[in-house]
């Protein structure tokens, strides 16, 4: 199954899941799910028990793992690897009912419902990001073997000529092409350096543009509401800080990963605060939460890959420890930087900046 499908079945299941016929969407998604490599992300919760809830995560994450099915009625969990990009999917419906109003159900339904499509359109984003990157990927690698190729092919030549024994050691030929030799290993040793280098992480490109924060903002506040446990949001975006240069996508992930993580960590119906201000040369982001916060001695590492605080609390949390990776990855390619600060028992505050030379002009962005 490759990307379009599952953005397709993911849409055929959202429109499935309009239909009073809820279980067999379920169904089909476990058996979809049971015989697939590719992985996406998504999980869900919903209450239809008079007082109707709803709990969404949906999202595209790098991981590594099985496929596995907690073997109840309404719950897929798959992750893997699929042609070198790590993937994962945990999807979970978990329609209760029984006692409650059928009203209360339907809209747990409508809800659900309107979760897959925003899911959808959101693996459809990443999906993109994910294909281009796979192009990328071969792309390089077509053009790295044809680099190693020619240094390769020059020194087997010569070895080759020198090996017949017709240049004696030390004769001018001999001495001319142990030298060519020599270059062209120098030449492979410094394609060797340049690939371990590309290794180390992937590189960011970003497309900076004008962006204008409120509506962006809002937006995606409108998409997090729908996955968070009855927060309350707050934003506070400053005048001059209205329009940024940035590259709109990466920032969107970026403030997403702060928003999903503050949402996951704190209290049900806890504040979640979202400010914007200038600051002398940069834009200052910030994202408040009252969740149980973080010990100092984690602080640091929790921008490292795959780093998760498992003792307490957060511990219980689903998570793959490589939002914040990514939020820094992306916050340097624009110059900036990242970082928290908290006080346990009381929430945590995470900030990263956007330089002002993110201007096309390279100048202020005002
Ligand atoms: P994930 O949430 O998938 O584990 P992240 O890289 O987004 O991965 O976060 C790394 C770790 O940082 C989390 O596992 C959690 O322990 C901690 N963390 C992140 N955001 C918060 C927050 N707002 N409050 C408390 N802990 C947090």
């Amino acid at each position: 199954m490759n990307w379009e499908t599952a953005v397709q079945f993911l849409t055929d299941v959202s429109v499935a899941l309009m239909e009073p016929e809820l279980d067999r969407a379920l169904e089909r998604l476990r058996e979809v799910a049971a015989g697939q490599k590719w992985l996406s992300y998504l999980c869900m919760r919903g209450q239809g028990t008079g007082g109707s809830s709803v709990e969404v995560r949906a999202g595209v994450e790098p991981a590594s793992g099985a496929l596995s099915s907690d073997g109840g009625d309404s719950r897929v969990e798959l992750t893997g690897t699929r042609e070198g990009v790590s993937v994962s999917m945990v999807a979970r419906l978990d329609l209760q009912s029984g006692g409650g109003s059928p009203g209360g159900d339907a809209v747990v339904r409508e809800v659900l419902g309107e979760a897959l499509r925003l899911f959808a359109r959101r693996l459809a984003v990443h999906g993109a990001a994910l294909r281009a990157r796979e192009r990328e990927l071969a792309d390089a690698v077509g053009a790295l073997s044809h680099d190693f190729r020619t240094p390769l092919a020059c020194i087997k030549g010569y070895l080759s000529l020198l090996s017949q024994g017709k240049y004696p050691p030390g004769s001018p030929e001999w001495e001319e092409y142990l030298g060519t030799v020599m270059e062209e290993c120098e030449r492979l040793e410094k394609l060797v350096s340049v690939v371990l280098e590309s290794a180390a992480g992937p590189k960011i490109h970003l497309s900076i543009e004008p962006v204008l924060l409120p509506p962006l903002i809002k937006r995606i506040l409108l998409e997090e509401s729908a996955i968070s446990r009855g927060h309350r949001f707050f934003t506070d975006i400053s005048e001059e800080a209205r329009e940024i240069y940035a590259d709109p996508t990466r920032l969107e992930q970026v403030l997403r990963n702060l928003l999903d993580n503050a949402i996951k960590y704190s209290p049900e119906g806890s504040l979640i605060v979202l400010r914007v201000k200038k600051t002398k040369d940069a834009f200052l982001f910030s994202v408040a939460d009252q969740g149980g916060g973080i010990a100092p001695e984690h602080l640091n590492r929790l921008f490292e890959r795959h780093y998760r605080v498992e003792d307490g609390d957060s511990g219980k949390v689903r998570g793959t420890g490589l939002g914040l990776l990514i939020a820094r990855q992306i916050v340097n390619a624009h110059g900036g930087d990242i970082w928290a600060e908290s006080v346990v028992g009381r929430g945590s505050t995470f900030y990263f900046t956007i330089p002002f030379y993110n201007t096309p002009s390279g100048g202020d962005a005002e």
